[in-house]
């Protein structure tokens, strides 16, 4: 195995603050990551150095929680618009990225589609809470009476699904009308049976 298969790079580069924060926290939680450092641009220091770390991709999961952590990152992509009091105004915000009296921004600082939090997401570092909001009925593929009972269910059918539900059930019936028939049909014959085969053994004894 080479490298690449064995360690993963964080898809992202760290101020000096922020690694030695980094640093101590995977360490202290025990994980297996290698950093090197990059110089970038030109300042009017001199070039500015960045560091990157790579992870043992089996602690990829751990780390990128870390990250988080460490970093008090949220998914940018689960941003919510903001409600109540403005920080800056003081005025009534209600469900808006913006802010109606002083324009106060309220979106995330960070495009969602950022590979750094693409990885953590990827790593599942944001559990996605939009999948709480969808109905469970969505997730899985519903058998078929279930479809059906969902139709003829009021709050959630239109007319026309009700319909289809409500044929579904009349189609459904005499199939169960049937069976029940032919057990009732038969019962008198398996008592029969039974009083026979008694006589038959009792008829058997001393
Ligand atoms: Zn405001």
């Amino acid at each position: 195995m080479d490298h690449d298969e064995l360690w993963v790079e964080i898809p992202a580069t760290f101020g000096h603050e922020s690694f030695a924060r980094l640093e101590h926290a995977f360490a202290e939680a025990d994980l297996e990551f290698d950093s090197a450092t990059r110089n970038v641009g030109v300042g009017p220091q001199g070039a500015e150095t960045v560091y990157v770390f790579h992870l043992f991709r089996d602690h990829a999961r751990t780390g990128a929680r870390i990250l988080r952590d460490v970093l008090e990152l949220e998914d940018p992509a689960q941003a919510l618009p903001f409600a109540g009091a403005c920080p800056s105004c003081d005025a009534a915000v209600d469900d808006a990225w913006e802010c109606p009296s002083c324009g106060l921004g309220f979106r995330p600082p960070y495009d969602p589609r950022d590979p750094f939090f693409v990885f953590l997401r990827e790593q599942g570092a944001f559990p996605d809470a939009r999948l709480d909001e969808v109905p469970s009925a969505a997730l899985e593929e519903p058998t078929f009476i279930a479809r059906a009972l969902r139709y003829i269910w009021p709050e959630r059918a239109t007319p026309a699904r009700r319909v289809f539900g409500i044929v579904t059930g009349v189609v459904m019936i005499p199939p169960l009308v049937l069976v029940g028939l032919v057990c009732l049909l038969f019962l008198p014959f398996a008592l029969l049976a039974r009083r026979r085969l008694r006589q038959e053994v009792g008829g058997g004894g001393p």
